[in-house]
C-alpha cells in the first residue's frame, strides 16, 4: 500500500512538472500567451510543453472569445485528449463572455469542465504563470 502511494506521488510530481499543453487561440489574449512562453517570462521553465495535437496534451488552454459556432469544435478537441486532462479558461471572454453579451458568445464552462480561470482582459503573462501554478497545486 505504501509503495503504491509512493508511486502515485512520483507520477503526480512528474506529471505536474511536464504539462503538455494544447493552446486554442481564439482572441487577443493569445498575444499575452505568446509573451508568456517567450524569453522574458519563459513559462517553459515550469515544465510546460506546447504540443501540436490534442491526443498528446493533458491540458487545454482556451484563450479568447468562445462563440456558439466554435463550441462544438472545442468539445471535439477535448474528447480527443487522453485522461487525466484539465482545462484552463484564459481571459474575461472565455471565463464570462467578456464584453460580448450576445447569444453568439458562450462561457467556456458551459461547454467544457473548466479547472482554472485566469481573469483579465487581457490577462498579463504573470497571471498566466499564476494560473499554471494554481493548476499544478490544485489539480495535477
Ligand atoms: S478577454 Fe479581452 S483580450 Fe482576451 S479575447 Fe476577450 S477582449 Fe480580447
Amino acid at each position: 500500500m505504501e509503495a503504491k502511494r509512493k508511486a502515485m506521488s512520483i507520477a503526480r510530481w512528474a506529471r505536474g512538472n511536464s504539462l503538455w499543453v494544447f493552446p486554442v487561440q481564439l482572441g487577443c489574449c493569445s498575444l499575452e500567451w505568446v509573451s508568456a512562453t517567450t524569453a522574458r517570462f519563459d513559462m517553459m521553465r515550469l515544465g510546460v510543453e506546447i504540443v501540436p495535437e490534442p491526443e498528446l496534451a493533458d491540458c487545454l488552454w482556451v484563450m479568447g472569445t468562445v462563440t456558439a459556432k466554435v463550441a462544438p469544435h472545442l468539445k471535439a478537441v477535448y474528447e480527443r485528449m487522453r485522461e487525466p486532462k484539465w482545462v484552463v479558461a484564459v481571459g474575461a471572454c472565455a471565463t464570462n463572455e467578456g464584453v460580448f453579451h450576445t447569444d453568439l458568445v458562450v462561457r467556456l464552462d458551459s461547454v467544457l469542465p473548466v479547472d482554472v480561470y485566469i481573469s483579465g482582459c487581457p490577462p498579463k503573462p504573470e497571471a498566466m504563470i499564476d494560473g499554471l501554478l494554481l493548476l499544478k497545486e490544485r489539480c495535477v
